[in-house]
């Protein structure tokens, strides 16, 4: 892809996936080329607008590029960055039907943690501060529901894969590598299990269709990349 000089890739799968890194304090969000065109994963955090805004300008990105932007789901940490980096792109927001309410009222409930030291913070979140997970609203462009969304011209399939919250969404890109939000945690060598989540059993028939995808490589908004691999152990240790 021209426009982006080797040195300052961020993650380079291989030739025919390549796509951009950027991180928004804990939040990766992911930028998809396609011709001249992007497609952003998430937006991250508020207050790290500016920095993504120079990361583009070093990449020579106008923003007005970013044609989408696709919500994993509508937590702070993804949508904190959203209302002034649409303004400046006038991208499209994509969000699960089962989010939107949410996302135009700027909270998104914090779901339940689902080990000790995630289990404090989501007591503390829902109860002393809930100010935490307040975000700018914003009134979603495409709101879509469990049919796979496909936002032309991208070659991307997006699923709906709830669990970790119930409009919780995946994007599967060139039916190669899929962009997972929150659905798988990157953050353990040995465990892609989501430290907070809704609903169980949801996130079980999530993770079997994204084994069932034919992805190889899973890229959640959170530490490193998860491999089929991992997913498959992950699956066993979990649900078996
Ligand atoms: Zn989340």
């Amino acid at each position: 892809m021209r426009i982006i000089a080797e040195k300052e890739r961020k993650i380079m799968v291989e030739p025919r996936h390549e796509f951009l890194t950027f991180r928004s304090g804990m939040t990766h969000i992911y930028l998809l080329p396609y011709d001249d065109n992007f497609l952003l994963v998430d937006a991250g955090v508020r207050k790290k607008e500016a920095a993504f805004f120079s990361f583009l300008t070093k990449q020579n990105i106008v923003p007005d590029r970013i044609r989408f932007i696709f919500l994993t789901h509508t937590h702070y940490d993804h949508t904190g960055g959203l209302s002034l980096i649409k303004e400046v792109s006038h991208a499209r927001v994509i969000v699960h039907e089962k989010e939107a309410d949410y996302l135009r009222k700027g909270m998104t409930p914090v779901p339940k943690g689902t080990r000790a030291s995630t289990k404090v913070v989501s007591f503390l979140g829902r109860y002393f501060f809930k100010k935490m997970g307040n975000y700018t609203p914003v009134e979603p462009d495409i709101i879509w529901n469990d049919e796979p969304y496909h936002p032309d011209p991208f070659p991307a399939t997006i699923i709906h894969t709830p669990g970790h919250t119930m409009g919780s969404s995946s994007l599967i890109w060139k039916d190669a590598v899929a962009f997972v939000g929150d659905t798988l945690f990157g953050l353990e060598k040995e465990d892609c299990y989501p430290w907070f989540i809704t609903d169980e059993e949801s996130l079980k028939k999530s993770w079997e269709k994204l084994l069932n995808t034919g992805c190889e490589q899973f890229y959640p908004a959170h530490g490193r990349p998860v491999s089929i691999k991992l997913l498959e152990s992950s699956y066993q240790k979990h649900f078996k």
